[in-house]
């Protein structure tokens, strides 16, 4: 079994969203576990960053707050080495984390599309994957988590923003777990294809969420060689049966 680092930033996320994470935390394990591949994320604890590693950015989509990509893909493999050196006979040399902030360097901001799907980084055998949440966010996502932790906004409303996250939570929600596989793919030697599958990567979020929740017959046969022959279940479904 190969195991995978799972943490994610907790600055800017509230308990809602926190509880959706772990959903998709499951479903990613489960989706593994359903089709077959040894490979699971294994939970290493939320990460907190000081504010004082923030920086201000003027993006098309106006000024923005968030911790560089550099900043975190640091504090990640810096947590990643740390689980590495316990020794504990876990195969792990891969890390995963989520940020709720769009990602970009210092000097760099990664637009829309680009940052739809994440981000990777490489240290002497050691993987970093980034994903930001926010592309998977709909308007009316952000404005009912906006409206319940505003203590002054009153019940009706409050009703309304319920109503509106039982709705939306579950579909960005899947937006995620679409995004983990595709940069689980990535850290595990796939390239995008041009199938019904997660790694075919979408140019509007509408055409994410028609896409496929698994790998195409193409990207797992290049997904098994990743992994001894005998630790692959070639009987299982190729996507989840949910
Ligand atoms: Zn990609
Ligand atoms: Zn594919």
């Amino acid at each position: 079994m190969e195991y995978i680092g799972f943490t994610y930033v907790s600055n800017f996320v509230s308990d809602r969203i926190e509880e959706v994470l772990f959903e998709a935390f499951n479903d990613v394990n489960k989706f593994f576990t359903e089709t077959g591949l040894p490979l699971r994320l294994v939970y290493l604890d939320k990460l907190i960053l000081e504010p004082g590693y923030l920086i201000t950015l003027q993006t098309p989509e106006g000024k923005i707050r968030l911790f560089p990509l550099d900043v975190l893909i640091d504090f990640m493999d810096y947590r990643l080495k740390v689980e590495m050196d316990k020794n504990d006979g876990l195969v792990m040399n891969k890390i995963m984390g989520i940020t709720s902030f769009p990602l970009a360097s210092r000097d760099r901001y990664f637009g829309f599309y680009e940052s739809f799907l994440g981000f990777q980084a490489e240290r002497v055998g050691r993987k970093i994957m980034i994903i930001s949440m926010r592309p998977f966010e709909s308007d009316s996502m952000r404005m009912a988590l906006k409206i319940l932790d505003n203590p002054l906004a009153d019940e009706e409303l409050k009703l309304l923003a319920r109503r509106v996250l039982s709705r939306e939570l579950p579909i960005f929600k899947t937006r995620l777990v679409k995004g983990m596989l595709h940069e689980i793919g990535h850290a595990f030697g796939l390239e995008h294809c041009n199938n019904d599958c997660v790694m075919n990567p979408p140019k509007s979020v509408q055409e994410w969420d028609s896409r496929y929740l698994g790998y195409c017959t193409q990207c797992r046969a290049k997904l098994e060689k990743a992994f001894p022959e005998e630790k692959v279940n070639r009987d299982a479904p190729y996507f989840s049966l949910r």
